[in-house]
């Protein structure tokens, strides 16, 4: 099993402190990603390398899993300390069955002032056109698709299990009649595997109304053989597409936003919201740690504060063993305020080489 933590991190026992939660570099928790499976029917060379995730691979057994009722309840508590935002991840999420089920039971949640929590998930599109209208009818607000490339060929290499690419706009076009939006596309960059595809991806998504977001190739987990030649950094993304076609900044939309908005702009040099934008996501060249504001809750119910976190906080057992939803709620407060992760601004540094192997993306979810 790779690197699943050994010793399990201790939860602490007290804070004394009040006011509104942040970690101890003054981050609000505010988004809740949630792993509801740690399969996948993609084999992506940058995150699930099939010779590593090969037929043999001890998947998780169900019962390993949180229930739906487990992880609504958690979602319940991490909303009373400020979540307002969840994003069902895995794996691929729409292999977890029933999930619709799931989906219905977070859209009734509230945060403490009443409002919806904002609910969406990331899928690489295999099955939205068959599950796109069940999702939105559960409560789905929007979603967004990873796809690596327009050429056929360059896809089914990356997925590498010869899924075409037709199968995943079809998904995307079933999400968008079913009205689940704004939908998202989610590329990862790899300099020598797919940047050739970077102009055709954002010419054939300018005017969709659909997000188009460039990925920095990232150091995730510790099988995907990473190397920083292999990265392609944004400002030369960026300078590629400018080239073809004029872009403008945009402001972020919310804080701790990943990516960073450039709109196409019109004749006048002004941003044409009806061309739409791409996003750059620059984990490796511009890390964004400081404005981070996530937390992560792996399938089995284990509380990560890092994409690129050696280990995390069991709540499933606080859950299975009884404790009381303020005590879960207390725990879930004590680690967010003892947080300090911030590997993407250390990366390449001894601290970051002296960490603990990083846990596999596939596990806790992008
Ligand atoms: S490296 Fe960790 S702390 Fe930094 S932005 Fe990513 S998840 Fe957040």
């Amino acid at each position: 099993m790779h690197n699943r933590p050994m010793a399990e991190p201790v939860i602490p026992l007290v804070d004394q402190r009040n006011g509104a939660l942040a970690d101890q570099l003054g981050r609000p928790l505010r988004d809740l990603r949630i792993s509801v499976t740690d399969r996948c029917n993609f084999r992506c060379t940058y995150c699930m390398p099939k010779e590593v995730f090969g037929k043999d691979h001890p998947f998780l057994p169900h019962a390993a899993l949180l229930s739906f009722e487990e992880i609504t309840r958690l979602a319940r508590l991490f909303a009373l300390q400020g979540v307002h935002k969840i994003r069902l991840t895995g794996g691929e999420p729409l292999l977890r069955r029933h999930l619709e089920g799931l989906i219905e039971q977070l859209a009734a949640l509230r945060t403490p002032d009443g409002a919806p929590l904002d609910l969406t998930l990331t899928t690489n599109g295999s099955a939205l056109a068959r599950k796109a209208r069940a999702l939105k009818a559960a409560g789905l607000r929007r979603v967004t698709v990873s796809l690596d490339a327009m050429d056929d060929a360059v896809f089914r290499r990356m997925n590498d299990v010869d899924f075409p690419v037709a199968e995943v706009l079809d998904g995307i076009a079933a999400a968008r009649e079913a009205g689940l939006g704004p939908i998202k596309v989610n590329m990862v960059v790899k300099r020598g595997t797919n940047d050739q595809e970077i102009l055709p991806m954002a010419r054939h998504f300018r005017g969709t109304g659909i997000a188009l977001r460039f990925i920095e190739y990232m150091d995730v987990g510790s099988t995907n053989g990473w190397r920083m030649d292999e990265v392609l950094p944004s400002r030369e993304l960026l300078a590629r597409l400018r080239a073809e076609m004029p872009l403008v900044p945009l402001a972020p939309t919310a804080p701790g936003e990943t990516a960073e908005r450039w709109g196409h702009a019109d004749a006048s040099g002004r941003h044409d919201p009806a061309a739409g934008e791409i996003g750059l996501i620059s984990s490796v060249t511009r890390a964004f740690c400081g404005s981070c504001n996530r937390a992560r809750l792996s399938t089995e119910g284990k509380l990560f504060l890092c994409l690129f976190a050696g280990h995390g906080y069991d709540l499933r057992a606080m859950l299975r063993g009884g404790a009381p939803d303020e005590a879960i709620a207390d725990a879930i407060a004590r680690i967010w305020r003892g947080r300090s992760d911030r590997y993407s601004e250390l990366r390449g540094t001894q601290a970051a080489a002296d960490g603990e192997p990083h846990v596999e993306m596939s596990y806790i979810g992008g």
